[in-house]
């Protein structure tokens, strides 16, 4: 049976879910992080009272890997979301050949370099956390490229795509400055084709999606007899 996951009720104001949380990073407003809108609730605010700070959220997921309460805490900034009448937020499906999947596949390893930056998809990794920390960090070393990791092994989210970049209550655009912040790097390679477009735009460098470093099945059968 799995652990009982907690509700907003139950925070204890440790601030752990500002860390990784690109609301907060973009507001520098406790109020826009898990615990300023949990600590509102606790004091009788209501989802309209908090209806600005929910709708900002990327449902990322980072705050669910970091919270110690082990509260759901993005499912439930999405429920406030819409009973706030705020459009529905982003759900994490993934399709069956995923980046991660295909990140699995030992031809597609061996087309990673030191050079590149990786761009993990942000929701399905936390939402999938301990299996997939353990394959990302293996495959970082395996193949000597960069990440978008922070230091607490979280990845930072694009934002492309969610409903809060889509009404302009998250700024996309400083989200990947601060990405690609300090990284060297020769071409970037994403999980997310969604993303695609976006990275072209603030980077000179090449930008693919992992799906292109598949082999065919031609070409695995001409590698193989080699
Ligand atoms: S899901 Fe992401 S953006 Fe939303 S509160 Fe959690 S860490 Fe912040
Ligand atoms: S990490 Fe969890 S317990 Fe700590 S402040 Fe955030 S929501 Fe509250």
């Amino acid at each position: 049976m799995g652990i009982q996951r907690k509700t907003y009720t139950d925070c204890q104001g440790c601030s752990l879910c500002l860390l990784p949380c690109p609301m907060w990073q973009q507001h520098r407003d406790v109020m826009f992080s898990p615990q300023g809108i949990a600590k509102a609730m606790q004091s009788g605010a209501t989802a309209t009272d908090v209806q600005e700070q929910a709708a900002s959220c990327i449902h990322c997921g980072a705050c669910d890997v970091m919270c110690p309460e082990n509260i759901a805490l993005s499912s439930w900034l999405e429920e406030l979301s819409e009973v706030a009448g705020s459009a529905l937020n982003q759900v994490v499906k993934e399709p069956k050949l995923n980046g991660f999947v295909i990140s699995c596949d030992s031809w597609v390893q061996e087309g990673i370099h030191a050079d590149d930056l990786y761009i993990i998809d942000a929701a399905p990794f936390h939402a999938d956390y301990k299996r997939r920390v353990e394959h990302y960090t293996s495959l970082r070393i395996k193949t000597g490229c960069s990440m978008n990791l922070d230091l607490n092994r979280m990845a930072i989210p694009t934002g492309i795509g969610s409903e809060a970049a889509k009404q302009e209550k998250f700024n996309v655009c400083e989200q990947i400055q601060w990405l690609m912040q300090g990284r060297e790097f020769a071409r970037v390679i994403v999980e997310n084709h969604d993303d695609m477009e976006v990275l072209r735009e603030r980077t000179d460098k090449p930008v693919v999606c992992i799906s292109e470093l598949l082999p065919s099945l031609h070409e695995r059968g001409e590698y193989a007899t080699r």
